[in-house]
């Protein structure tokens, strides 16, 4: 159909539509073709793709249930030579200044025998493997923007800047938490800004981590050194959002002081490697993850701290969800974009979504200030949640995606 309603003979036919391929929008379109079958019609629209993948020098945890979703994908054999495994975790509770540093929790342990909670990979390796497994799946990839769209009961018409018209079951915003797609269909969200930013870069260092991730809870923030393969460490330092432009237009002495300064000597000498890149922090959660033939997935959908690593893996698991809703329906012969489909994918990722949003942000105002009152209550209970084996066991599997009613992508299913 063209804008006016009538149908519009130069509209190209496609199954689903995917504005954004970044980590979700790929995951998602090589999702759609394991569960809707290799003659699927799948287009993603990306203004990035064919640019070099230099931009993004960010490492991230992918936990369990997301690293099982990627070797269904047949994304995993690609990124594994890059990836580490994250043994233990540590929580420490100080100021910048303190000699030492009391550890409040530990998390260690698998969360199946030989399988680690969690694996350290740069974003870089994984969007070059999503690429690769993208164009060998047929996918159609557009260097373009989704510009507009309408949706009516029947199907969706999506407009691309390279001046194509595509008619579609489903249209999938993938675009980011500034997405485009989710304004114009009318979608609010409910957001704040942490007056926090993260510094990020990769270090070398002296000695091995032996894939120990560590994370300090500093008065602006957390500062986290979580390891790579080798002698070297993926930094994520959070400062407020002046200090932490102030830090990286220092001299690089003075730059190296201050990580020296937080991250201590316990392995020997550090270096930095890649040159610093600066985020700012924010909160938004979409008031709705669907629409008229139109869903949200990703940090489209949902824009969390990344104080506990999990903003992709919360986008994986919406990947894996509305996977399976639309595979489901369209199994049986039924429309798989029907409102009936979108409600199932939203009531499963909402609360999800939601009780991530507010643990982390709950957590960010907690540790991230100055107060002795608070601090005595966090360290207290830390140090509870760390005595309670049975516990801890529980938070792992929920970090790892593995509570609740997990979708199949993320038990290592195939749809
Ligand atoms: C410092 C930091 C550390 C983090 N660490 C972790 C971690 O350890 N573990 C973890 O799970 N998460 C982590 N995260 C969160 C994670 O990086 C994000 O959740 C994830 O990258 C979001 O992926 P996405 O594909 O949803 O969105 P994006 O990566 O934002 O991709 C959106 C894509 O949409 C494209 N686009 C935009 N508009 C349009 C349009 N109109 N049409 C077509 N395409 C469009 C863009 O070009 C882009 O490629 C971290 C975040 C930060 C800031």
């Amino acid at each position: 159909m063209g804008r006016d309603g009538r149908p519009d003979a130069a509209a190209t036919k496609a199954d689903v539509v995917i504005a954004g391929g970044g980590l979700a929008g790929l995951s998602l379109a090589l999702a759609l073709k394991d569960g809707l079958g290799a003659d699927a019609a799948i287009t993603v629209y990306d203004p990035g793709f064919g640019r070099p993948l230099t931009g993004d020098r960010r490492c991230s945890a992918i936990a369990a249930g997301a690293r099982r979703l990627l070797t269904v994908l047949g994304v995993w054999d690609q990124v594994a030579d890059d990836a580490q495994p994250m043994t233990t975790m540590i929580v420490t509770d100080s100021r910048t200044r303190d000699v030492a540093r009391p550890v409040f929790l530990t998390f260690d342990g698998d969360v199946e025998p030989g399988e680690p909670f969690a694996y350290m990979v740069p974003n870089a390796t994984l969007q070059r493997a999503l690429t690769l497994a993208s164009e060998r799946a047929g996918i159609d990839m557009r260097a373009a923007t989704v510009a507009d769209f309408t949706a009516d009961r029947a199907g969706v018409t999506v407009m691309g800047s390279d001046g194509a018209t595509l008619r579609a079951g489903l249209l999938v915003a993938c675009d980011g938490a500034k997405s485009r797609l989710r304004s114009l269909a009318g979608i609010t969200t409910t957001s704040w800004g942490y007056n926090q930013s993260a510094i990020t870069f990769t270090v070398e260092h002296e000695r091995p981590h032996e894939g120990r991730a560590e994370e300090h809870f500093l008065p602006a923030g957390p500062f986290a050194t979580l390891p790579l393969p080798g002698n070297r460490a993926s930094i994520v330092w959070t400062e407020r959002t002046p200090d932490a432009q102030r830090m990286v237009e220092l001299p690089d002495y003075r730059f190296q002081e201050e990580l020296e300064q937080r991250f201590g000597h316990a392995l020997g000498w550090v270096k930095v490697e890649t040159r610093p890149q600066v985020y700012p922090l924010g909160f938004a959660m979409a008031r709705s993850f669907i629409g008229e033939r139109f869903a949200l997935v990703g940090d489209a959908a949902h824009l969390i701290h990344p104080i506990a690593g999990q903003g992709l893996n919360m986008g994986l698991r919406d990947v894996a969800a509305l996977a399976e809703a639309m595979t489901d329906a369209a199994r049986v012969g039924l429309d798989f974009a029907s409102p009936q489909v979108l409600e199932r994918y939203q009531r499963w990722r909402r609360f999800d979504t939601f009780a991530m949003g507010v643990a982390t942000d709950t957590l960010n105002k907690l540790f991230s200030n100055q107060s002795d009152a608070l601090r005595l209550v966090r360290d207290v209970g830390l140090g509870l949640v760390d005595r309670l084996p049975r516990l801890k066991g529980l938070f792992i599997r929920d970090a790892a995606g593995l509570t609740g009613a997990v979708p199949k992508l993320l038990r290592g299913e195939a749809l």
